[in-house]
């Protein structure tokens, strides 16, 4: 069909080529020192993210969902609590909510920022609600000021799935920041994208920081707590190894996103309104756009995936139906809200590759295959 060579939605391959010295020196260390999971380059990794952000805490977990149970669980928030959460987001947001006995109450997001939208908010909170599980998407940030501002007003704790948000800052504080806790993913296609799985818990609060780091180590635990509470969710010195080494060219990394991301859009924005480009967050928060996933809207989203895939481009749907609309959520009493944008978004978005080790070239291939399936100029 053509001659052009794939484009996957995601690869590393170069990346992991240049790191590799560097991890393996890491790793030939760890080894020889003995110390397999929650070492000196964990503790190492903890210390690097901690200044990256500016949280006084940063606890190294196994992932970004065992991050946010830990965060729900050390807060408290349990049976009889609700938590507020967008109806557009990873399954984890939820689920996490629900795993720690409490329920979550899906509302709409912003079609801009695809975050929660303050408004719908408002509306949802109840005499139980106690806190907001703010999300951070693709490649900006959810209205953490007025979402902190709701919360205050209304008594409520705020956190953040940040898990997609690193280098995601407004008004100078990282995500995961403006309330009690957030997260990051590093799982391998993420920003900052380990080996395998790891994340994390960010938090200014020490008391919360004491307790997430008891929870994650069963052992820790269950002395003289609960021990249905009791996790083993540890970081080991591989993934930390990989994460350390990435760490360091991470501002590199996302100066190339960011120059892929406005590649992506010079060149689609012509096909407007028929396909839509991301929306950039105003110019006071322009800190707050990192480029993880660069999505586009398109009423005929079916027929251009099949077009890409035919072409060898990949494409990822993010995230293919509203939360209300999950069997295991949608009979939930907090599955009554509409959802509108949540479901249009839904139904026509779809993320086009986009990584450090995308070229240029492979941007422009993409595009002109976007075009010829419009029929239009390329
Ligand atoms: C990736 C992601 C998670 C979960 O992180 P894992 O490390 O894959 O468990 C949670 N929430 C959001 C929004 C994510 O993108």
């Amino acid at each position: 069909m053509t001659s052009n060579p794939p484009v996957p939605f995601f690869s590393g391959a170069a990346s992991v080529r240049r790191q590799w010295p560097e991890v393996s020196g890491l790793v030939r260390q760890a080894a020889a020192r003995g110390t397999f999971v929650q070492g000196p380059l964990v503790g190492e990794l903890e210390e690097r993210i901690a200044q990256y952000t500016g949280a006084r805490n940063a606890i190294a977990c196994g992932n970004g969902t065992d991050a946010l149970i830990l965060m729900l669980q050390a807060a408290g928030i349990g049976p009889g609590d609700e938590v507020v959460v967008p109806a557009y987001t990873f399954f984890a947001t939820a689920s996490c909510v629900v795993h720690v006995g409490a329920e979550p109450v899906f509302v709409d997001v912003d079609p801009r920022s695809y975050a929660l939208d303050p408004a719908a908010v408002r509306a949802a909170i109840g005499p139980r609600t106690k806190a907001i599980m703010a999300v951070h998407l693709f490649h900006r940030t959810a209205d953490i000021a007025v979402l902190r501002d709701i919360a205050d007003e209304h008594g409520l704790e705020l956190f953040e799935d940040s898990a997609e948000a690193i280098g995601m800052r407004v008004a100078g504080r990282h995500a995961g920041l403006w309330g009690r806790g957030g997260v990051l993913s590093f799982f391998p296609t993420k920003t900052l994208g380990a080996w395998g799985d790891a994340g994390m818990v960010l938090t200014d609060d020490d008391e919360l920081a004491q307790r997430v780091r008891r929870l994650r180590s069963a052992e820790e635990s269950v002395g003289d707590g609960d021990p249905a509470e009791a996790a083993h969710s540890v970081c080991d010195e591989i993934q930390a190894a990989v994460l350390l080494t990435r760490l360091s060219v991470l501002d590199q990394d996302i100066d190339r996103r960011a120059r892929l991301a406005a590649h992506y859009t010079r060149r689609l924005e012509p096909l407007a309104p028929v396909v839509t480009t991301p929306v950039i967050a105003p110019a006071k928060e322009q800190g707050s756009t990192v480029w993880y996933v660069y999505l586009i809207e398109t009423d005929r989203r079916t027929e251009l995936i099949e077009y890409l895939t035919a072409h060898e481009v990949g494409t990822e749907i993010y995230y293919p139906r509203p939360l209300t609309e999950q069997p295991c959520f949608r009979d939930l009493p907090g599955a009554r809200h509409p959802v509108p944008v949540a479901k249009a978004a839904a139904e026509r978005a779809v993320g086009l590759p986009l990584y450090p080790d995308l070229t240029d070239e492979q941007v422009d291939r993409v595009c002109d295959l976007i075009h010829a399936f419009h029929g239009g100029p390329r």
